[in-house]
């Protein structure tokens, strides 16, 4: 069985007293008994993830990474700089990217590639609008998202991939997915991986994102494909953060 993996995005989020605070918040009321978890953060504040969750259960790492290695890229953060931190996790392919800074799936696949060689683990979004739900294109379209990391990665590497099915239309609204809505796209993306990796269609944990509370994450999670969870809003207050962790 896999194990369940809770992951934060904070998105634009914190300060540092913040920060603090809710991290404080989180070991605290962590006793080791709980599912694996994380925090993705704005890179200004991973020195602080390193700083107060070094030696803790939780893990860190970023929400976006530059395809590039090192150089003249103003603006942009490579993947060794993210290493540097010891980030874990990074998200690529967030629909918040691929809406407003118009990322493409062949794009997703090459910051997902330079995490890897990096021996960060890529967290790979995947997502349908609620257009294309409505027109019947869902598994069309988050089969195209995943295929295109897919096909650029070695099949032995598709092991160290985390990826996490988001409907657009549950992000931040409130609206989440019913547990058997979202297993149908968690298995349809699982037979996906088993088509070029059967050993790491087993393994690779496919996490549901979109309005998971501490009230509806036990009946997502209870899912069989469903492995845990990607948490945008709930993941700023430490007691809904952990009510999930506790539920998974
Ligand atoms: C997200 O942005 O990854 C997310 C799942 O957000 P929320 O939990 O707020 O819907």
């Amino acid at each position: 069985m896999r194990a369940k993996l809770i992951i934060g995005n904070w998105k634009m989020n914190g300060s540092r007293a913040a920060n603090a605070e809710l991290l404080n918040g989180i070991v605290a009321g962590l006793d080791g008994a709980e599912a694996a978890c994380a925090v993705c953060v704005p890179a200004p504040y991973l020195q602080q993830c390193q700083d107060a969750l070094s030696g803790t259960a939780v893990a860190w790492g970023a929400q976006d990474v530059s395809m590039h290695e090192c150089g003249p890229y103003t603006g942009e953060v490579c993947a060794a700089m993210l290493a540097e931190f010891a980030c874990r996790y990074v998200i690529v392919g967030h629909s918040e990217r691929r809406a407003y800074h118009r990322e493409t799936s062949e794009l997703v696949a090459k910051k997902a590639l330079a995490v890897l060689a990096e021996g960060m683990t890529p967290i790979v979004c995947v997502g349908e609008t609620l257009a294309q739900r409505d027109a019947g294109e869902t598994m069309q379209v988050v089969g195209e998202m995943l295929g295109a990391v897919l096909e650029k990665l070695d099949p032995a590497a598709l092991e160290k991939l985390v990826v996490a099915y988001e409907p657009v239309w549950a992000i931040g609204t409130g609206k989440n997915a019913t547990p058997e809505t979202a297993q149908e796209v968690h298995a349809h993306l699982r037979a996906q991986i088993r088509v070029r990796n059967a050993q790491a269609a087993q393994v690779v944990p496919i996490l549901y994102g979109g309005s998971m509370k501490p009230d509806n994450a036990g009946a997502l999670l209870a899912q069989p494909d469903i492995d845990g969870g990607l948490i945008g809003g709930a993941a700023l207050k430490a007691g809904d953060f952990l009510g999930i962790i506790k539920a998974a």
